[in-house]
């Protein structure tokens, strides 16, 4: 992509890289045809809809947490819709289980609350329930599902036999970023716990995490790990990453609205760390910048700051290789994951605009966003 591109994009700005996108799918059907294994995306992490064309001849179907990402999936991705919430409402159980095809259920009490509702609504519909299986090398304990007084999945000593006539599948979510070593250690440590009731099982759902699309990642040992699970067991295996699958397929453009300095250098751009990248501030992680390296690695270090009135609303600090100028942009790498899905209005800052960059290097303006956005969510 050239930097006039960028300049002609309005800012700030998500820009899907479509090409990069089919190229995460591609491995991912690899996985698939190798290993047997049906693969969901998770909308939790990825909910840019009007890409699902691309991704739909790729996928098996959705993960949804609940209604809205459920109605998501039927209206706009079709197949496979699998809905696991950490607790169900009443008033939604209808709604969902008539538009799902498996449903999870976090806890043996939300089961005997909403599972003969759900059935009698869709006949069809497989119910399964979320187990912890109480191992998890999780790398933050905010994203470990299995840490200490974990409320997601329904341990061992809190399993409810008399479900099991009852039960079509199993499901564990313990990984986050990880690779297929991790996923092992967990596998043994859910078969050690669980295995005696899996044969009784229609399928495993492996849950997210899964860093598929990374370089580097072990997919050898994934596809041997699932293919050897599915022999033993007799099961569907399904797994849901929601990052893996728009792993580094985008950027966020931005510009540089100011220079202030404050003992040190300080641009102002017209996106947010709080509002437009949280995780930023969160996990934390340091987004990469295109052409910027570390503070003082090249010769002008700046540190970044959002447009809110937030004192800790920074990206971090990054080095160049010349002076940025009022109106520059800052291209920051792989924000098509986890940002749009968590972005907010907050402050009043307007949120990106969404593109995509075809394969034939076309951009297409998919989004745009207002004032009317920010004054509809306030009352
Ligand atoms: C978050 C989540 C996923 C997706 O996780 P990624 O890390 O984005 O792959 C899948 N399943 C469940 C239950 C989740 O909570």
């Amino acid at each position: 992509m050239k930097n006039e591109t960028y300049n002609s994009l309005p800012s700030p700005c998500w820009l899907l890289e479509e090409k990069k996108l089919i190229e995460n799918l591609e491995t991912i059907a690899y996985v698939k045809a190798q290993s047997g294994a049906k693969v969901l995306l998770a909308l939790k992490g990825y909910a840019l809809w009007k890409s699902f064309d691309t991704l739909r001849p790729y996928l098996d179907g959705c993960c949804a947490s609940g209604l809205y990402e459920a109605r998501l999936a039927a209206e706009e991705f079709g197949k496979e819709v699998h809905t696991y919430s950490p607790a169900y409402k009443v008033e939604e159980i209808e709604a969902i289980a008539a538009i799902s095809h498996h449903m999870v259920f976090n806890t043996p009490s939300q089961f005997h609350c909403f599972a003969k509702k759900a059935k009698e609504i869709n006949s069809n519909l497989s119910l399964g329930l979320r187990v912890n299986p109480e191992y998890s090398a999780s790398p933050k304990e905010i994203y470990n599902p299995c840490g200490l007084y974990s409320r997601l999945g329904t341990t061992l000593e809190n399993f409810d036999e008399n479900l099991l006539p009852r039960l079509d599948g199993l499901h564990f979510h313990a990984l986050c970023e990880q690779d297929s070593d991790a996923l092992e250690a967990v596998l043994e440590n859910f078969d050690a716990k669980f295995g005696r009731y899996l044969s009784q099982m229609k399928w495993i759902n492996f849950g997210g995490g899964h860093h598929i699309t990374k370089k580097g990642y072990d997919l050898d040992k994934l596809i041997t790990l699932i293919k050897t699970f599915k022999t033993k067991y007799n099961v569907e295996v399904y797994l849901e990453p929601g990052e893996a699958i728009g792993w580094e397929t985008g950027v966020l453009v931005a510009t540089v609205l100011d220079i202030v300095h404050n003992c040190i250098d300080i641009a102002i751009l017209d996106t947010s760390a709080e509002a437009h990248m949280p995780d930023t501030i969160i996990m934390p992680y340091r987004a990469e910048v295109r052409g910027a390296g570390k503070a003082g690695e090249k010769p002008y270090t700046y540190r970044l700051g959002g447009n809110t009135c937030l004192a800790g609303d920074i990206m971090g600090d990054y080095s160049f290789d010349r002076p940025l100028q009022i109106g520059d942009k800052i291209v920051f790498e792989d924000q098509m994951h986890y940002t749009m899905v968590k972005a907010t209005t907050f402050n009043g800052i307007k949120l990106p605009d969404i593109a995509v960059e075809r394969r034939d290097g076309t951009i297409e303006i998919l989004k745009t966003f207002g004032y009317e956005d920010f004054k509809n969510r306030l009352s």
